[in-house]
């Protein structure tokens, strides 16, 4: 008898995370024996950064003190009680609720599972890092797109944010700082959007896991559930980004906000923790060291980041038909490319005969027409110069 073939859900189909897509095409590069300079990940542990010794120390500490068994499904005590005093003096108004999740990425998961039915719509950034984009079908939800204005420093487009929403919008994602493009959000444009929050009733998802990866004095990051005690706010955040521990998948959601429009929603995420017992145990002992203790490491992060932003600003800036605003934060640039190509010709092309491998445009979303890609400034400079230079040689080929 011929094998049944096993039909995968039609919501599968709408999956796509360019991210690690691209990844294929490199390999065929590599077979082909190119040498490859990869600026296509957001994980500081592939380069020159390492986890903080003490966050170690104490997740190492835990294990031997057998802290091996399943935690309370919100996250321990001592977690919780971190965050939630971080949120407090960092001026979080009225925090509800903390739950510590694997990774950011299951907070982003369960926050939206408790507040969409189907056919529901949550507005998210475009461009924008696409875990909401494929979260959304998995539950027969719109993940509906509202543009960034690259022109203002890629700041939200309040209008166009604004002519998106009808009855069935619930939320709305804002990344800040963002990624891909590196902004960083005026107090101004978060406060208009509160506004808006508060006149359709919707609830806020503030995802801040670069929020202390800010480089020089342009913009200072504020969290948006600091402006106000009203609307619902739902803050991720977590070890994976500014405490170099991507690999450990400890992050959590801060839900915040007036206490009687939250209380339902805030009971049904903790349904949704329940329902998946606990975040790593062990893992979760590093929170609190993380935001209480030394934080020296941030400084030389910071530090070596914001040189490596600069080279990548000034290299690609130099380079016609390559155009790029300058992020003020993460560690990531979303060049335009204006060379008579679409972005996955251009990076297809980069990535097989250079070796360069980046992100196309496309994978975060794109103003219909604009093409752009995203590269990743964590390397060391002589990697980012001569990837770089490469990536000079061809756009130069797509010119002449
Ligand atoms: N949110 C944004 C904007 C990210 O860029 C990432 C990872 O790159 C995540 C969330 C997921 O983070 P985590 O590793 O905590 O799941």
């Amino acid at each position: 008898m011929p094998p049944v073939r096993v039909e995968p859900s039609a919501r599968s189909r709408e999956i796509k995370y360019a991210v690690r897509d691209i990844v294929l095409l490199a390999n065929q590069a590599k077979e082909r024996g190119k040498e490859l300079l990869y600026l296509n990940i957001g994980d500081p542990l592939e380069y020159d950064f390492e986890t903080p010794p003490h966050l170690i120390e104490a997740v190492e500490r835990a294990m031997r003190n057998q802290r091996n068994g399943y935690s309370p499904s919100s996250g321990t005590a001592e977690a919780l009680e971190a965050i939630r005093g971080l949120a407090e003096r960092r001026g979080f108004r009225e925090v509800q609720e903390v739950f510590v999740t694997s990774g950011g990425s299951e907070a982003i998961e369960l926050a939206l599972a408790a507040l969409v039915d189907p056919g529901d719509n949550v507005l998210v950034p475009c461009p924008g890092y696409p875990l909401y984009t494929a979260v959304l079908p998995k539950l027969s939800a719109e993940a509906r797109p509202y543009f960034l204005d690259e022109e203002r420093d890629w700041q939200p487009d309040l209008a166009d944010l604004e002519a998106k929403i009808d009855h069935r919008t619930r939320g709305l994602v804002l990344i800040n700082p963002n990624n891909p493009t590196g902004a960083v959000y005026t107090r101004e444009v978060l406060l208009e959007i509160l506004e808006l929050a508060r006149r359709y009733r919707l609830v806020v998802f503030a995802d801040e896991i670069y929020d202390l990866l800010v480089y020089g004095k342009e913009r200072k990051h504020v969290s948006i559930a600091t402006l106000c005690d009203d609307v619902v706010v739902v803050t991720f955040n977590g070890l994976s980004k500014s405490y170099l521990a991507p690999g450990w998948r400890i992050g959590w959601g801060i839900i915040s906000g007036d206490r009687v429009a939250a209380a339902e929603y805030a009971e049904a995420v903790l349904k949704f923790t329940r329902a998946r017992l606990c975040a790593s145990h062990p893992m979760q002992a590093a929170i609190r060291p993380a935001l209480e203790g030394d934080q020296s490491h941030l400084e030389k992060v910071r530090n070596k980041l914001y040189w490596r932003r600069n080279l990548t600003v000034q290299m690609l800036n130099s380079i016609d038909g390559i155009h790029c605003v300058l992020p003020q934060a993460a560690f990531y640039a979303f060049p335009t490319i204006e060379l008579g190509i679409d972005d996955e010709a251009f990076v297809h092309r980069l990535i097989m005969t250079s070796g360069v491998v980046v992100v196309p445009g496309s994978g975060f979303g794109q103003r219909p027409g604009s093409h752009h890609f995203r590269v990743v400034f964590l390397p060391e400079e002589h990697i980012l110069q001569r990837a770089f230079e490469r990536l000079a040689e061809v756009a130069a080929t797509f010119r002449g």
